[in-house]
């Protein structure tokens, strides 16, 4: 039977995966990423008057005729109301932020005025434009209106928006809970005493930090042996989760017995194995809501795993309505390269921000268990099946990286 292709796997687990419920939250900045579960309507017209835009003067921009004297009348400072209705021949000293007198259409920057301290007039050169300088009562938002969808990510920008609204709290998607565990009977948690044939766990920290990148909450679950007896109960214990991670005991080797133990507990299986390199044994099953991924043991299957298979499904779960799966972009391979494989390779890359666009360089790398070169890459290019030749300057398919440098 022909293997999974990669598109394949994702639409089947994005059609296993559900929106968690909703839960009324405080606004702060750990909403950050977080998704919203309602429409937000302003309770306001926003600006709510006339506001002026600039520090200046206020005029009825009909008296202006070239270079205009007028005499001003009033200061009106930011949080003040005006009484005054400016009249033919008068201006009122204004600031930003301020409220736009009865009267006046215009503002006139400061900067461009001359002032007469003594006789208290200004003189303003002309032509002034009708709402120059003013921003318009509700021209942002008019009171009652929508201004933020279900399923909005929440940045800095809505966030601040939704205090100009005046929410001190929210509706959003609960946050998913992913537990993490660890198999492998040569695996040692670093600061053990590591002895010949035994390998540290990597894969924890790895994953703990995927999982908190992507805004959901990491509960590490240790490692279990090769053993039934020891892969039963903490596998149980993941299930209770939204999301359990598994790695390593998912390929076809002796003590490889974490599909038995799923089946035991009654993981349905949707998948096992796709054709992707590195990371092909990839076991996807469900448990009533609850999301199972086996990620096969090397470092790097896991990390491709994650933000292949992984990060759709978290996305979908947080409440997102769109861009599930993460899109690639354009880049120009900076030297010879050469690649063969029978399966779609996500190859890393290092990404450089050239004058003409993004620049790719595959890195030295020695295959799935090789994590280091990974620190030395930012991305992975998507390499077709086959015998694939780059020259310097020929486009590759790059995952599109977060680019945590710049971030
Ligand atoms: P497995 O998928 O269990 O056959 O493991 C494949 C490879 O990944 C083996 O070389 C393991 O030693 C290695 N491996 C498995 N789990 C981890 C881990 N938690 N951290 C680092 N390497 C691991
Ligand atoms: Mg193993």
């Amino acid at each position: 039977m022909a293997l999974l292709q990669v598109a394949e796997a994702q639409q089947l687990i994005l059609l296993h995966s559900h929106c968690l419920p909703a839960e009324t939250v405080p606004i702060s900045s750990a909403l950050l990423g977080r998704v919203l579960a309602e429409d937000i309507a302003s309770d306001i017209d926003s600006p709510p008057f006339d506001k002026s835009m600039v520090d200046g003067y206020a005029v009825r921009s009909s008296d202006i005729d070239g270079i205009t004297e007028l005499s001003i009348v009033e200061e009106i400072l930011a949080g003040t109301v005006s009484n005054h209705s400016i009249q033919p021949g008068e201006a009122a000293s204004i600031m930003t932020g301020a409220a736009i007198p009865h009267g006046a259409d215009a503002v006139v920057m400061h900067e461009v005025t001359t002032f007469d301290e003594q006789r208290k007039r200004v003189q303003i050169p002309g032509p002034v434009k009708p709402q120059q300088n003013i921003m318009a009562r509700a021209s942002e938002m008019k009171q009652g209106e929508r201004v933020l969808t279900t399923g909005t990510l929440l940045r800095p920008q809505e966030l601040g928006l939704l205090a100009t609204v005046g929410r001190t709290s929210i509706v959003a998607y609960r946050t998913p809970r992913v537990a993490i565990l660890s198999t492998g009977d040569e695996i040692i948690e670093p600061g053990q005493p590591l002895h010949s044939c035994q390998i540290r766990n990597s894969n924890a920290s790895l994953l703990m930090a995927l999982v908190t990148r992507a805004k959901a909450v990491p509960q590490y679950l240790g490692i279990a042996h090769d053993t039934l007896e020891s892969l039963r109960p903490l596998i149980a214990a993941g299930l209770k989760s939204d999301v359990l991670l598994i790695t390593g005991g998912v390929s076809a080797g002796k003590v490889d017995l974490v599909p038995d133990v799923l089946a035991e507990t009654g993981v349905k299986p949707i998948f096992h194995k796709v054709a992707l390199k590195p990371g092909k044994p990839l076991f996807f099953g469900t448990l009533k809501n609850t999301l199972v991924f086996g990620l096969p043991g090397n470092p790097v299957s896991g990390l491709v795993g994650f933000e292949l298979f992984v990060r759709p499904a978290l996305r979908k779960l947080m409440g997102r309505s769109e861009t599930f799966i993460s899109p690639t972009m354009k880049a120009k391979c900076r030297n010879e390269f050469h690649h063969k494989s029978d399966r779609p390779t996500y190859y890393p890359v290092r990404l450089h921000l050239a004058a003409e666009g993004w620049e790719a360089l595959p890195v030295n790398w020695k295959g799935s268990g090789d994590l280091r070169s990974i620190c030395a890459s930012d991305g992975f290019a998507v390499l077709p099946p086959g015998e694939v030749r780059y020259s310097s300057g020929d486009f590759m398919d790059v995952l599109l990286p977060e680019l945590d440098h710049w971030s």
